[in-house]
């Protein structure tokens, strides 16, 4: 029930004839249904580190492992297919298609997956009434406020069904009541037993999340149970 086990993860970046070593061994594991936020200051290897979870790159020296698949040596299209079918991911800026409804977003990922029509449909406005948006399922992204955008990039996400939700600064761009109504949305998609890992920069929402992983020049700084946890 091993989710994401990293080990000795290193990444180095050339900046013309520097060497930046953005990670410097760096091992974790989450387990299934663990619920983690990924913290640290401006340079510390969030980022990065995400990327790699993310696999949007792959590491330059160590192992990871996502759900039992060996993603550190994978070419692009071989990436491309783990991501799609393994994570559900979250951005800052919601990523959602202007040209489409709220539905058409939700059931892309089943479109790459391959899914029927008519499963798709049945499967996205399902993911929709889960985030509380049935009544805004045809409408396109600047019909909506910013954290009903959110909500449908949440349906997006969870719509394949991935064994992770990747989830990167998801109230970056939200003001304070809309980010605790998402934090209460990621609360219950917690509740239903799916894995979170949230990367954030601010302490108030990494509060959420049952443990935090503290970054530092590159290490983890610490790896604790967060004692003082808010529940939405
Ligand atoms: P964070 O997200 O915590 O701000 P990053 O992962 O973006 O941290 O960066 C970690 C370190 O790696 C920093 O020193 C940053 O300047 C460097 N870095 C990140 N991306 C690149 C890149 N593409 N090329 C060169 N250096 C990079
Ligand atoms: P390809 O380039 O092969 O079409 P993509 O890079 O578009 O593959 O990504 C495939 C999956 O990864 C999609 O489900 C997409 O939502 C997700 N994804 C991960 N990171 C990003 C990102 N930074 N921007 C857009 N999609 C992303």
């Amino acid at each position: 029930d091993t989710v994401i086990l990293i080990e000795e993860l290193h990444k180095h970046y050339h900046l013309g004839n520097q060497v930046v070593k953005a990670l410097n061994g760096v091992s974790l594991t989450i387990k299934k249904g663990e619920y983690v936020a990924i913290m640290g200051p401006s340079g510390s290897g969030k980022s990065t580190l995400m990327n790699l979870i993310g696999a949007l790159d792959t590491p330059s020296s160590g192992r990871y492992i996502l759900n039992g698949n060996d993603v550190s040596h994978m070419s692009d299209d071989k990436l491309a297919e783990i991501r799609n079918r393994e994570i559900g991911f979250v951005f800052q800026t919601f990523n959602l298609l202007q040209r489409y409804s709220a539905l058409e977003n939700v059931v892309l990922p089943l479109v790459y997956g391959g899914v029927p029509r008519e499963e798709r449909y049945r499967r996205g406005k399902e993911a929709l009434v889960n985030v509380g948006l049935e009544d805004r399922m045809l409408h396109k992204p600047n019909e909506l406020s910013g954290g009903q955008r959110q909500r449908v990039a949440v349906a997006r996400a969870l719509v394949n069904n991935p064994s992770l939700i990747l989830a990167d600064e998801p109230t970056g761009n939200l003001d304070t009541k809309t980010s605790i109504d998402i934090m209460r949305l990621f609360d219950q998609i917690h509740a239903a037993g799916n894995t979170i890992v949230l990367v954030t920069h601010e302490e108030d929402i990494a509060q959420y999340a049952e443990r935090i992983v503290r970054l530092r020049d590159g290490r983890i700084e610490s790896d604790v149970m967060n004692e003082a946890r808010i529940q939405a």
